[in-house]
């Protein structure tokens, strides 16, 4: 009777076991179930340093980044600067996935950094910027071609941009680098004019005066062909050396009453004649546009001017070849 009673007692609290096993797996599968409905394994996305959504798939995300994003074609695209992009797995309330404005963000991030051709020159301190090579090289050529005189240093330069350059700084640029260069080959021209035997005349002789008498005339009380140009100035007017030089002559002479003779180098001599007074002594060392002396009337003279004379190798030259 017992061992009966016994095993009706075992039997009930197994039973009793099982069903309670039964509740908490019911319960068990009921919880897992309402997570599941919620929640769902994602993937947290972090760009930077910043934590900007969730997304489901993250194999996806990344081709879809690596093909429409990071893989352009598009022309003069040096590359696509990103923040770094990285995940974590979570589970996540379903409603926080969004992978569309995650990846709005991701290409709000994504800088495009452009190659942008920097055209310049040691010669000039304007510089012209392209966004092709092509371009640069076409750009190159034809300032070469135009300012071959100017122009010898001429240089393309790649830089990163994160912008591309517009066509009116293009134009804009380019005609402030012609216009720049138009100036140089404006001035040279005008040096090369005014170059006597390789000796630069950077200074007129004086400032203001009128040409009275040209080279080569005769008439007046010259009895000889003029060797000079006369140029009509106030008395004490300054007279200026026209180039560096060492002066040779500082006095007075005959016809050309109070004298100044600079030597320049290369055979190169000026004169200038009838001086009121001279400032400088002989051996002085003088520089262009310095004043030398002062406008007079000595000497074989009928009136305040300057006699300027221009030699090479004791020749005398017309003057008016290289000033007025
Ligand atoms: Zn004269």
């Amino acid at each position: 009777m017992t061992f009966i009673l016994n095993e009706d007692l075992i039997d009930y609290n197994l039973k009793k076991k099982i069903n309670i096993y039964k509740i908490i797996t019911i319960a068990i599968v009921l919880i897992i179930s309402i997570i599941l409905i919620k929640f769902k394994p994602a993937y947290a996305v972090t760009l930077g340093e910043e934590e900007i959504g969730y997304i489901g798939n993250r194999t996806e995300f990344q081709e879809e980044i690596d093909n429409n994003i990071l893989n352009t074609n598009k022309e003069n695209i040096a590359f696509v600067a990103l923040d770094n992009v990285s995940y974590s797995f979570e589970f996540v309330d379903r409603s926080l996935i969004n992978e569309e404005k995650v990846m709005d963000k991701v290409k709000e991030n994504a800088q495009n950094i452009y190659f942008v051709y920097e055209v310049s020159s040691g010669n000039d301190e304007n510089a012209v910027y392209v966004n092709s090579l092509e371009e640069a090289k076409s750009l190159v050529e034809t300032l070469k071609k135009n300012y071959s005189e100017v122009e010898d240093d001429l240089k393309i330069t790649t830089l990163y941009l994160e912008n591309q350059i517009s066509e009116e700084e293009i134009k804009e640029a380019k005609a402030k680098i012609s216009q720049s260069l138009d100036a140089k080959l404006e001035e040279k021209k005008q040096r090369d004019k005014r170059t006597v035997n390789g000796i630069y005349l950077a200074s007129l002789p004086l400032t203001g005066g009128t040409i009275s008498s040209r080279y080569g005339s005769v008439e007046g009380v010259r009895d000889h062909v003029h060797g000079g140009l006369d140029l009509a100035a106030s008395y004490g007017t300054p007279i200026k050396a026209v180039a560096d030089g060492v002066v040779k002559t500082a006095g007075k002479t005959g016809g050309y009453g109070n004298l100044v003779v600079i030597d320049h180098g290369n055979g190169v001599e000026t004169y200038y004649g009838h001086c009121s007074s001279i400032n400088v002594t002989v051996g002085t060392e003088v520089k262009a546009g310095e004043t030398i002396a002062k406008v007079g009337s000595t000497g074989n003279s009928t009136g305040n001017h300057l006699h300027f004379e221009i030699r090479i190798n004791g020749s005398s030259v017309n003057p008016q070849k290289y000033i007025y």
